[in-house]
């Protein structure tokens, strides 16, 4: 992706945030070495698109408590996204947001299916994280959808 595609979606209305600088797992690095992945590609950013980052992704989805509190006490981003499925809530801890996860190749109603899925059955994924029980299937959530959109989904 390029600086003049990054500065169309910005003018579009889409946010944009940082993700490292070298796609490290962070839980490898040093404290120095964290600090530099967190801090130069926010600086790189922001110094080329000219707004400010706010929001971070962890690499890999892989974080601790360590790299968390870190990001909160030095105020580095607003919000970090992990690969944990489902939406989130005004409850939700905002250094661990769970996101949704969209491909290229995805068309609008394959996005809109997973939202859906997501908004739905976040929880679900939740309390199996947590070893509650859930429904083993959500086969309800088909029956609002178009036939075609679910072929083409799982195909
Ligand atoms: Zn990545």
């Amino acid at each position: 992706m390029h600086w003049s595609e990054l500065k169309e979606w910005l003018a579009r209305g889409h946010e944009v945030g940082a993700h490292s600088l070298t796609h490290i797992p962070l839980t490898y690095c040093s404290d120095q070495r964290l600090c530099q992945e967190l801090l130069e590609s926010k600086n790189i950013l922001e110094d080329k698109l000219g707004i400010e980052i706010l929001h971070f992704a962890y690499p890999f989805g892989i974080f601790n408590r360590r790299i968390e509190t870190l990001i909160r006490e030095q105020n580095i981003y607003y919000t970090v996204a992990t690969t944990r499925r489902g939406t989130n809530s005004p409850k939700s801890c905002t250094y661990r947001l769970y996101r949704i996860q969209v491909h290229p190749g995805f068309r609008p109603q394959d996005v809109a299916l997973r939202m859906r899925a997501a908004e739905r059955f976040g929880w679900v994924w939740r309390l199996r994280s947590a070893g509650k029980y859930a429904p083993a299937r959500p086969t309800h959530l088909f029956d609002e959808i178009p036939q075609e959109v679910i072929s083409d989904y799982s195909a």
